[in-house]
């Protein structure tokens, strides 16, 4: 599957999603304007306000049940779990990453290729990365790092990502 779809299978899913939940609430607020109607008369606020909130609570369950009937949600739905799960949202951009994709797995951050540092970032920025014990690295570190990547014939500036 691709990002693209399921991208399209999200955005469909909101609207579908975004149209039920309008339903509901309009249901709701009918319901719950219904038992104002009949109680209003002969009952305290408090008493009808609660009566108010059971009539719409109950509303609210009718209104799932029907829409996890409906074809058009059990077919957005279904496109949504066709697409599958991204691995994780990039942290600077918050572009989904999936499966074989290239991506930069740090210490707590993760991101996509586009945000991910390059080689000559690292030693730029070296105390934000995590070196031997874990401890933020040293420039040495960080040039030692890079000098290998150099050496296996990549450039300063590839983007350090995983694969
Ligand atoms: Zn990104």
């Amino acid at each position: 599957m691709s990002k693209e779809a399921w991208k399209a299978a999200k955005a469909n899913f909101e609207a579908v999603g975004e149209k039920f939940e309008g339903l509901c609430n309009k249901a709701m607020d009918d319901a719950g304007a219904e038992r104002v109607a009949e109680l209003r008369d002969d009952f305290g606020a408090a008493y009808v306000a609660r009566e108010v909130y059971t009539a719409m609570n109950a509303e609210r369950a009718k209104q799932a049940a029907r829409r996890d009937d409906d074809p058009e949600w059990i077919e957005a739905a279904t496109r949504m779990d066709e697409a599958g799960e991204p691995l994780f949202h990039c942290e600077g951009c918050m572009e989904p990453i999936f499966e074989g994709e290239a991506y930069h797995a740090g210490e707590d951050v993760g991101l996509c290729a586009n945000c991910a540092p390059s080689y000559a970032d690292m030693i730029a920025s070296h105390e934000n990365f995590r070196g031997e014990n874990d401890e933020p690295m040293t420039v040495e570190e960080a040039k030692a790092v890079a000098d290998a990547h150099v050496a296996a014939g990549g450039s300063i500036d590839d983007k350090m990502v995983t694969p």
